[in-house]
């Protein structure tokens, strides 16, 4: 669901007084992928054209509407490629992209990100895969999936991938609170999360979660309730997103008809940092908000600033003296 090209980059060194010296307020996944890799490594988003278990009919001929915040015909703006081209294409010409605007860029994880990239049979699968690996500048994969899209012989295969090259799985969960999961029409319970997060991590497969704040009807309590939830859970890494309004999508229809309200940027950084507040420091946090092109987006308009929000929150976490982790494991 998410448009997120490159690795999050540093966040600005501080001292917090009293505390000792902290680079960071929050451990990010570019400092990460200096450490695993030795060097400046970006995500390269590929295609290869998956489908949502979450759209059409189902296997008990139900129909499926999507998430009410993706653009389920085009699934924009996270398809930012045209489906059919070939995979290595894609990465060649991403690589380049990503070369002219970041020079410092040196290695690439291929980003399988639109849609629901695990859902498809599993030799079909492992063909795609194994096709991003062979080319020479991929140092390995993230893999974008949902909860009921990773049966188990698609676990054996990205177990057997991960036990060979870097492999991490991203899931998307959005919230561990069933009325946000029920708004979002997301198709799933926090149940089923639970189930597929613990057999991936049975196999010790690298696995990160989605999630979005500023939910409509989730207030302080219930941020605070999914910080502790999820760090109880220790994923490797926490992509962040703020809920905002694509067009083309339901949630788009709310909006107009006056039906939605979202937090000011404010308000969201205030989010953002009671969560990662009771987050363990070791947990990558991927990123902290999310931000698309004028021509896909409707709300708020603090997301078409690129950066507004990581800037706000950082100067917040300033303000409030505090870190990722500062609450992890105390009562508060
Ligand atoms: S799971 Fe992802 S691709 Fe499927 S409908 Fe939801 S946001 Fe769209």
């Amino acid at each position: 669901m998410d448009s997120d090209l490159q690795i999050s980059s540093l966040t600005k060194p501080i001292l917090t007084s009293g505390l000792g010296e902290r680079r960071f307020f929050y451990r990010t996944l570019g400092e990460a992928m200096r450490r695993e890799f030795g060097c400046n490594v970006w995500k390269v988003s590929v295609d290869a054209g998956f489908s949502c278990p979450n759209v059409g009919i189902d296997g008990n001929g139900n129909v499926r509407n999507g998430c009410i915040f993706c653009d389920i015909n085009s699934f924009s703006p996270s398809r930012r490629f045209v489906a059919g081209k070939p995979i290595l294409v894609q990465i060649d010409e991403g690589i380049t992209q990503l070369k002219r605007h970041y020079p410092k860029a040196q290695k690439f994880i291929a980003y399988f990100q639109p849609s629901t990239n695990t859902n498809a049979p599993p030799e079909q699968l492992k063909i795609i895969y194994n096709e991003a690996l062979k080319h020479p500048e991929i140092v390995g994969l993230t893999i974008g999936t949902r909860p009921d899209a990773l049966p188990e012989e698609v676990l054996e295969l990205l177990a057997a991938i991960s036990r060979e090259k870097y492999l991490q799985l991203e899931i998307g969960l959005q919230s561990i609170h069933q009325k946000s999961l029920d708004f979002l029409n997301r198709g799933h319970t926090y149940s089923a999360f639970i189930d597929s997060y613990n057999r991936v991590k049975k196999r010790k497969i690298k696995t990160g979660v989605h999630l979005i704040l500023g939910i409509p009807n989730e207030n302080r309590d219930d941020v605070i309730e999914t910080a502790k939830e999820i760090a109880y859970l220790n994923p490797v890494s926490i992509k962040l997103h703020n809920l905002y309004v694509v067009r083309g999508t339901r949630l788009a229809d709310y909006w107009n008809d006056g039906k939605l309200t979202l937090p000011t940027i404010d308000e969201y950084a205030e989010m953002v940092i009671d969560f990662l507040e009771r987050i363990p420091p070791e947990i990558i946090i991927d990123r902290i908000s999310s931000e698309a092109t004028e021509e896909y987006i409707i709300a708020p308009d603090w997301s078409r600033i690129k950066h507004a929000a990581r800037n706000t929150i950082n100067k917040l976490f300033l303000l409030r003296k505090s870190y990722q982790g500062k609450y992890y494991g105390k009562f508060s």
